[in-house]
């Protein structure tokens, strides 16, 4: 079993609120800096930088996890994580079919900025992506199923824009066994409400616009291989 040291949830500046140098190239420069072992890119909405990020990967020892930060239709955030990037492109795909569409005023939001595999500016992405899809929080298992992902409810303590905040309870039918959590003592009084929780894996990713904010080499996660595709299996059989 391999211990690899993570950040899954890392915006790139294709999101209007990351920094204009978050580009895939540094945030892959920063997380070797960092010796981080495996890091997600999660855009909002969006994952036309993943293939950037995977490519200036290859030739070190960084694993570069497709994903996305998705906003459904509840304005829940729901990190979405896939174990190849064709899966991720086609999932990208459909939500931007889904995607409440309103243009970006890059004076008010800022930049939504796509890389190529050269590190050239390759596109600007016209809708803002941090609006809210029509994607509801209840679809997403099936989508996973359909898309070959897997779905982990992002900052699931915070006020805002969390499954909590947001949807006020756990579905029934929820079948996620990751969340991600910022302060582990709000998270135990959210457990002690919604015993569901108490049942699930932790992670702790840094959420990072910034490239200082990157995760540290702190946090560990076991995993039976080095590929995005066994860490993803590792995720889904939910190993501790
Ligand atoms: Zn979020
Ligand atoms: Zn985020």
């Amino acid at each position: 079993m391999d211990r690899l040291y993570y950040d899954l949830h890392i915006h790139s500046c294709l999101s209007p609120c990351g920094d204009d140098d978050m580009t895939p190239a540094n945030i892959v420069n920063m997380a070797v800096l960092k010796e981080l072992d495996v890091i997600a890119i999660t855009d909002h909405n969006s994952s036309k930088n993943c293939p950037a990020a995977i490519e200036f990967a290859k030739g070190s020892d960084l694993i570069v996890i497709p994903g996305m930060e998705l906003c459904t239709i509840e304005e829940v955030h729901v990190l979405c994580l896939f174990s190849n990037i064709d899966n991720a492109m086609r999932f990208d795909e459909y939500v931007y079919t889904k995607l409440i569409k309103v243009s970006n005023n890059e004076d008010i939001f800022g930049k939504q900025v796509i890389y190529d595999k050269k590190d050239c500016i390759c596109g600007i992405e016209p809708y803002l992506l941090i609006n809210a899809t029509e994607i509801s929080f209840q679809s997403i298992g099936r989508l996973m199923l359909e898309y070959g992902g897997i779905a982990i409810p992002a900052h699931i303590d915070k006020a805002t824009n969390s499954l909590i905040s947001n949807l006020g309870f756990i579905p029934n039918e929820a079948d996620f066994i990751w969340v991600e959590v910022t302060n582990k003592e709000e998270f135990n009084q959210l457990c002690v409400v919604n015993p569901y929780l108490n049942n699930c894996s932790i992670l702790y990713n840094s959420d990072a616009h910034s490239l200082g904010l990157i995760n540290e080499r702190e946090h560990y996660l076991p995993s039976k291989g080095r590929t995005a595709e066994d860490i993803i299996n590792s995720l889904k059989t939910h190993l501790l």
